[in-house]
C-alpha cells in the first residue's frame, strides 16, 4: 500500500478548461505530494446530456493544450473515447483495474463535492478512492465542513480539504464572455484562447443554462 503511486484525477466537462482547473490541480498535487494529475474530460456528462455542449474532441484538445507544458499533468481519453455516458464510478473501476499499483485521489471543487450523493454508486466510490475537495467561491467553509463530517460519519469516506485562494472563474462565465465579446486572456491558457478563437467556439448557437 505504502509503495503505491498517488495519482490525482481531475474530472470535468472542461468546456473550456480554465486557469481555475489548472490551479486547483497543481495545489492538490503539491499539497498531497501526488505523482501526477490525470485530467479526464467527460464524454457525454450524465447531468449535462440535454444541453448543447462543445464536442468531446474540442474539449479533449483544449485540455491537452492547457496541460501540455506541465510534466506532472496528463490527459486521459478514457471517457471521451466512449459513446455512452460516463459515470465516475465506472471510470474509477477501470482505472483501478488498469493501474493496480496506484492510489487515486479524486479532485473536486466544492460545488461538485456537495452533490456527490446524486452520483451513480457514490457509496461504492467512497470505498475506492480518496476525495480531495478544493474550496470554491459561493460556498461557506461551514457548509463544506459539515458535508465532509457527514460523509465521514455516514460512509466512512476519505476526504481531504485543500484551501485555495478564491478563484472566481468558471467555464460558464468564460463562454458568456466570448459571446459578449469580452476578453478571456489570462483566464484560460493562451493556447486554449487561440483554439477557441480559431475554431470560433462559444460564438454561435450555444444554449447554456448551467
Ligand atoms: P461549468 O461552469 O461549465 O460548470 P466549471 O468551471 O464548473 O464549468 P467543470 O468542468 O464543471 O468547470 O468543473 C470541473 C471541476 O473543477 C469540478 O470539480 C469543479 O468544482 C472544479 N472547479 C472548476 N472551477 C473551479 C474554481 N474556480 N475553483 C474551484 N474548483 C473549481
Ligand atoms: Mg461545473
Amino acid at each position: 500500500m505504502d509503495n503505491k503511486k498517488k495519482y490525482g484525477i481531475m474530472g470535468g466537462t472542461f468546456d473550456p478548461i480554465h486557469m481555475g482547473h489548472l490551479f486547483i490541480a497543481q495545489s492538490a498535487l503539491k499539497e498531497l505530494m501526488l505523482d501526477k494529475v490525470m485530467f479526464i474530460p467527460t464524454g457525454t456528462p450524465p447531468h449535462k446530456k440535454d444541453k448543447n455542449i462543445t464536442s468531446s474532441l474540442d474539449r479533449y484538445i483544449m485540455t491537452t493544450l492547457a496541460v501540455n507544458s506541465n510534466d506532472d499533468f496528463c490527459v486521459s481519453s478514457i471517457e471521451v473515447s466512449k459513446t455512452e455516458p460516463s459515470y465516475t464510478i465506472d471510470t474509477v473501476k477501470e482505472l483501478l483495474e488498469l493501474k493496480k499499483d496506484v492510489e487515486f485521489y479524486f479532485i473536486t471543487g466544492t460545488d461538485s463535492f456537495l452533490s456527490i450523493e446524486t452520483w451513480k454508486e457514490y457509496d461504492e466510490l467512497f470505498k475506492k478512492i480518496t476525495f480531495v475537495v478544493v474550496t470554491r467561491p459561493g460556498f461557506t467553509n461551514q457548509e463544506l465542513d459539515s458535508k465532509i463530517e457527514y460523509f465521514l460519519t455516514k460512509y466512512d469516506a476519505k476526504v481531504i480539504k485543500v484551501l485555495v485562494p478564491s478563484l472566481e472563474i468558471s467555464s460558464t462565465d468564460i463562454r458568456e464572455r466570448v459571446i459578449n465579446g469580452k476578453t478571456i486572456k489570462y483566464l484560460v491558457h493562451e493556447d486554449v484562447e487561440k483554439y477557441i478563437n480559431k475554431n470560433q467556439l462559444y460564438l454561435h448557437n450555444n444554449n447554456y443554462t448551467i
